[in-house]
């Protein structure tokens, strides 16, 4: 499992202790404290507040400024959103015991926990331990959505940005819709009062900015009603953005969102496992390791490895109808070959045609 994602954004912080709940992270601020005796501690470093403000600096990359957001805002709009999703979820991971944020618990020691001097666990961990330890009733789709994010963030520090300005601005709206509901169920309940009425403080904010990017959204949507109706058959949730705006039919460019712009220039086979995968969360190894069909397989129509069994489109969901991604083809009559050769045919149920492929007729008829 190689799913773990670095804790640490390089760009800001080099030490475990900015993003890591601990009871004191908070600098010494010699004068300000001595003018200001309070038993009350400063809350401008708590890990809470800090997750507040990459959620701040995130609304702002995405609302302020130039429509799409540029390059420059959407980078920051994964790497703060990465980074509150991380120290908010790690947040709550404390209030349970503070051990639990240690990537391994049996080190976790009270004295390395307030020097904030330790590896903490990774994003996903802290989600899992957040279902698994403290219960909390979290969707495995957000797992996916956020590990997706960190994807990103990854490939944004090591390859530049990958993803257009659609596709980012439609799955962090998700993302922050999953961060509002846990702030306001999972978080907020375990504060101290004080920071209680800070965190709540910023959420209407929040709900009121965020509404303003699915708005955008929804517009966006609505725009290209007209255009999807026209190919509800072959149109499925594209898995980048995650609308259902992904064209296969078998156009020459490849399949295309007509959402996000993403395209898979002649490449239907990986648009096709990319969609088994991370739409349907079918992968070719698991599918076989079950015993089960593979989720991509051959076309009886253009050959191509390009057919999605499963895929669920506009017009079939909830049902599925099988799609082949490289011809547009929508499969009603498919059958797994007799022969047992894993070929898929497309044969009506006529009763008069032999279910078999042509391959495995050869084989049976030569051994007569
Ligand atoms: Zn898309
Ligand atoms: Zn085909
Ligand atoms: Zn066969």
């Amino acid at each position: 499992m190689n799913d773990q994602i670095e804790p640490q954004d390089p760009e800001e912080s080099k030490s475990g202790a900015e993003q890591t709940p601990t009871p004191t992270a908070v600098p010494p601020q010699g004068k300000k404290k001595a003018e200001r005796p309070s038993q009350r501690p400063d809350v401008s470093y708590t890990p809470v507040s800090n997750g507040m403000d990459y959620l701040v600096s995130v609304f702002q990359h995405l609302t302020e400024g130039e429509k799409p957001p540029g390059a420059r805002a959407l980078k920051y709009t994964v790497l703060h959103l990465q980074a509150a999703t991380e120290v908010l979820l790690k947040a709550r991971l404390s209030q349970e015991h503070f051990s639990l944020i240690f990537a391994d618990p049996a080190q976790a020691t009270y004295d390395a926990w307030q020097k904030g001097d330790f590896k903490s666990c990774g994003t996903l961990e802290a989600f899992d331990r957040l279902r698994g330890i403290a219960r909390l009733p979290l969707d495995v789709n957000e797992r996916k959505r956020i590990k997706e994010l960190g994807e990103s963030r990854n490939a944004l520090q090591h390859y530049g940005l990958t993803h257009n300005a659609y596709a980012i601005e439609s799955r962090a709206a998700r993302v922050l819709e999953f961060l509002i509901t846990f702030i306001h169920q999972h978080l907020i309940p375990g504060l101290d009062n004080w920071e209680a009425t800070r965190v709540e403080n910023s959420m209407d904010s929040f709900r009121l900015q965020l509404k303003g990017i699915e708005t955008l959204v929804k517009q966006r949507m609505n725009n290209l009603r007209t255009e999807l109706a026209t190919v509800a058959d072959v149109t499925v949730k594209c898995p980048d953005c995650e609308m259902w705006a992904m064209v296969a039919d078998g156009r020459e460019e490849g399949p295309a969102c007509l959402f996000c712009h993403q395209v898979w220039a002649d490449e239907p086979q990986s648009a096709a496992a990319n969609y088994a995968w991370i739409v349907l969360g079918l992968d070719r190894h698991s599918a076989i390791h079950d015993g089960g069909d593979p989720p991509v397989t051959a076309c009886p129509d253009c050959g191509r490895w390009a057919l999605v069994t499963e895929a669920v489109t506009v017009k079939s969901q909830p049902d599925i109808a099988p799609l082949c991604f490289g011809c547009g083809t929508v499969f009603e009559n498919l059958i797994d070959c007799e022969g047992g050769c894993g070929t898929v045919l497309d044969i009506a149920p006529d009763g008069e045609s032999i279910p078999m492929c042509s391959h495995c007729i050869e084989i049976r008829y030569a051994r007569f």
